[in-house]
């Protein structure tokens, strides 16, 4: 009866060889370690690749801890270890570390995927040291009881699983363990498998069987010595290489963690694989939570919408694909480049949000205007051309608006109170029209207006509600102004082909009709304006041909004493001779000149021609020494730098006396050009010239000009004096005046006295002097002469 053998709990070993087989199950443990962090950065093939060499290499270690293990103990019986269990036992340990490394790798699976996967490493563990303790052959049967062995498989399970899950948690919370974490951790549990096994063997029976025979093979250092150094040559090449690798990865990854770009990278089977600081802070997720999952779920909608397509596009195609978008959770812009890989995607998102608000701030700089922040004439222009190509082919208006007397507010108020009108006003235009309309300020005080889709009738109610917005007082600098607009509108239609610069400019016609036809109003464009407009325009080149062909005249018409029919000076007034046309009153062609400038040299000719001409009459006839002449003068010429030059050089030039010259000037052209033109009138007046206030009475504040400018004659218009005649209370208008002329001392003639009574009526008001059809026509310098030369006589 063979007696059965119980070895105590701490039987005894090899002390040298026990300690080499933990050794050697820690440095595999380590070099799992190493090789997990490698697994989870590797991407598709490489990804397996590498599992499988861990699975390998640690496996190796594994077997060949547990197999020294094996050999280090010292049994009562001798033993050797059959070569097919054993190889078994190999493929088991690679077995089961395949499955760890898989438990650990597919982070994102189903829960209980995972724990099957944890479950199947435990049982591959057990089954490993199961196959080690088989191939123990020795001259005895080896038995277990049933309640310790179930513990004690539990027990390396479990410990399996334990270690798993330790590790599991390392990385789902993304803590790199540190150096001596490493070790002890793999210490730990490298003598935690050694003492398991140990503790199988402990709790085993051997009930001897003399009749087994045993081929004893050497055991101990002889085997377990070479194997050793072996494996651990290998599990070091292993983790040599992989740290080498490694360390290169952790600084690139450094680089691209601190990179300022988003940045993901994706498998082909587009399988996250990495995301840097900025893209988890981008997709508000961390990086354990999106490594592992597909990146089309990952990432939120917003972004994978606009990613997807062209990432795949551009991965299939394997060309870099550069695009940029705005997500629209942030407003953000980015700048997106999809980089592919051979077995990966790298997609980089830069934000350029700064240098687009820039690029959106100088278009918007370049297409509005700065100070009201309307549009400009460019973008308006574009916004007309668009209407014109809109294949609705709706009608749409064009509003062209010109403020009134604008440059009066900036002459007098200067140019800050100017300014503050203008935006104003423009803020004013933006109120009286629909959204999808769009105001623009051309420049200076012009402004437009397109209206989309509205007939004649809308067009011209906007335009009456602009005069109305604009009759309320601008309170600017302290100040109310009042600025009124006058406005033209220019029907568009798309079929008609308008081009945008044929519709603003008819837009403009129409505006300029309005202020013709006294400011404040609308006007709708209508083909006669462009002929007169033409007609305008041949009229300007024809004039400056005409001043220099010397197509010029004077006629001369008389300022007469009422009471002696004494000549006070002669007015001399310019006409046009046309060679063609015939003779062209001044009113056809003034206004012309002074818009155009060729008011000035027209005056200059006038001035000395006028001068010449005086005194050559005073020379020839004796009653005429003394005579003086009148010369008008436009608001053009009083602003004209060398008007006071131009004038002194007629007298010297002609000989006349500065007392023999009346400069005639209009209210109106006084308006708003105080400084400079006062300046020029009191230089002629010290000069000894007379200065005549004209047309007075039609102006706004003749009173007041006459306080600050040296005028010594008052030439009161002609409408004054035809009502005068009418009613008593115009009369009583007129005697006021001419006392009030009297007080300052200052010479009175009416003008446009045309008949015999009013002359009479005139004279008995106590007015002076007159002028007007009733005594004498403007005449030409030839019937001029003969008068003179009848004896016509000069007021001494
Ligand atoms: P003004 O200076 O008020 O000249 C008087 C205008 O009244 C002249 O018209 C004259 O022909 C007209 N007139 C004279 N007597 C009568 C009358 O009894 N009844 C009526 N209804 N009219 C009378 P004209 O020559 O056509 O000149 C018109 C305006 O053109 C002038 O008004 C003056 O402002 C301007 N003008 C004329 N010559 C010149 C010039 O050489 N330079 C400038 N800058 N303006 C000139
Ligand atoms: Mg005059
Ligand atoms: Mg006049």
């Amino acid at each position: 009866m063979p007696s059965i053998l119980r070895l105590p709990i701490w039987f005894s070993h090899h002390p040298g060889l026990l300690i080499l087989a933990i050794t050697l199950l820690a440095a595999s443990i380590a070099t799992l370690l190493v090789l997990i962090d490698r697994i989870l950065v590797a991407v598709g093939m490489a990804r397996r690749f590498w599992r499988t060499a861990a699975a390998l290499t640690v496996g190796l270690g594994v077997w060949s801890a547990l197999y020294i293990g094996l050999l280090s103990m010292r049994l009562p019986l001798p033993f050797s270890l059959n070569l097919s269990y054993q190889l078994g036992a190999l493929a088991l340990a690679v077995l089961a570390v395949y499955c760890g490394v898989m438990a650990l790798d597919l982070i994102h699976t189903r829960p209980w995927v995972r724990g099957m996967i944890f479950l199947l490493t435990g049982l591959a563990a057990v089954a490993t040291h199961w196959l080690m303790f088989s191939s123990v052959e020795m001259p005895a049967n080896i038995r277990y009881r049933a309640v310790s062995f179930s513990t004690w498989l539990v027990l390396v399970a479990g410990a399996t699983i334990a270690g798993l899950w330790l590790l599991d948690r390392r990385l789902r919370l993304r803590r790199d363990l540190a150096p001596t974490m490493r070790i002890l951790f793999s210490v730990a549990m490298g003598s935690a498998g050694i003492a398991l096994q140990q503790a199988g063997m402990g709790i085993a029976e051997l009930v001897p069987t003399p009749a087994r025979p045993v081929s004893v093979i050497d055991q101990g250092y002889m085997a377990a010595i070479p194997v050793g150094l072996t494996v651990f040559g290998i599990l070091g090449l292993a983790a040599i290489t992989v740290s080498n690798e490694r360390r290169i990865e952790v600084f690139i990854t450094s680089l691209t963690d601190r990179s300022p770009d988003a940045l993901f990278v994706f498998s082909r089977t587009h399988i996250l694989t990495y995301v840097n600081p900025i893209a988890e802070r981008l997709v508000g997720q961390t990086k354990a939570a999106l490594v592992g999952r597909p990146v089309w779920e990952a990432v939120p909608e917003a972004l994978s919408a606009i990613l997807r397509e062209p990432a795949e596009r551009s991965a299939t195609e394997n060309d870099l694909a550069c695009f940029e978008f705005c997500y629209p959770v942030s407003g953000a812009w980015y700048e997106v480049y999809v980089q592919p890989w051979p077995d990966s995607v790298a997609v980089v998102l830069k934000d350029v949000s700064v240098r687009k608000s820039l690029e959106e701030q100088v278009r918007h700089q370049s297409l509005h205007d700065p100070l009201t922040g309307l549009a400009n004439r460019t973008l308006f222009r574009d916004r007309v051309e668009q209407a014109v190509l809109d294949p609705s082919r709706r009608e749409f208006a064009v509003l062209f608006i010109d403020l009134d007397d604008f440059k009066l507010i900036n002459d007098s108020y200067g140019h800050q109170v100017g300014d503050e009108v203008l935006s104003t006003l423009g803020a004013r235009l933006l109120d009286c029209v629909r959204t999808g309309d769009t105001v623009s300020r051309l420049g200076g005080d012009e402004f437009a207006i397109m209206l989309r889709s509205v007939s004649l009738a809308e067009a011209t109610e906007v335009a009456e509600r602009i005069i109305e917005a604009f009759g309320e007082p601008v309170r600017a600098g302290g100040r109310d102004v009042t600025v009124s607009p006058s406005i033209g509108i220019a029907m568009g239609e798309a079929d008609r082909a308008d081009n945008a610069d044929e519709l603003l400019s008819n837009a403009d016609m129409a505006m300029y009709d309005a202020k013709a036809r006294g400011k404040a109003q609308v006007r709708i464009y209508d083909p006669e304006m462009y002929r007169a407009v033409r007609s305008r325009l041949d009229l300007s080149t024809e004039l400056r041909r005409a001043v220099q062909a010397g197509e010029m005249v004077l006629h001369y018409q008389p300022v007469v004493a009422l009471d002696t029919g004494h000549v006070l000076y002669l007015e001399a007034l310019v006409r046009w001779d046309h060679p063609e046309r015939g003779v062209i009153p001044p009113s056809e062609f003034i206004p012309l000149a002074e818009e155009t400038g060729l008011i000035v040299p027209i005056g200059k000719w006038v001035v000395n021609e006028a001068c010449r001409q005086t005194r050559l009459w005073q020379k020839e006839f004796p009653t005429a020494a003394t005579l003086a002449v009148g010369v008008n003068l436009s608001a053009g010429e009083l602003e004209e730098p060398a008007l006071a030059a131009t004038v002194k050089g007629a007298l010297a030039a002609s000989g006349l006396a500065p007392a023999h010259l009346v400069l005639e000037v209009t209210e109106s052209s006084l308006l708003g050009h105080t400084t400079t033109v006062l300046h020029h009138l009191e230089s002629l007046r010290s000069h000894g010239v007379s200065l005549a206030i004209d047309d007075f009475g039609t102006g706004y504040s003749s009173l007041a000009y006459l306080r600050r400018f040296p005028f010594s004659i008052i030439k009161l218009d002609k409408t004054f004096v035809a009502e005068s005649t009418a009613s008593d209370r115009d009369k009583a208008l007129l005697g006021g005046v001419l006392d009030l002329a009297r007080g300052l001392n200052v010479e009175v003639v009416a003008e446009g006295v045309e008949r015999h009574d009013q002359a009479r009526m005139l004279q008995e008001l106590g007015c002076p002097f007159g002028q007007g059809y009733c005594f004498t026509r403007p005449l030409p310098p030839g019937p001029m002469a003969d008068l003179l030369r009848k004896g016509m006589r000069t007021v001494t």
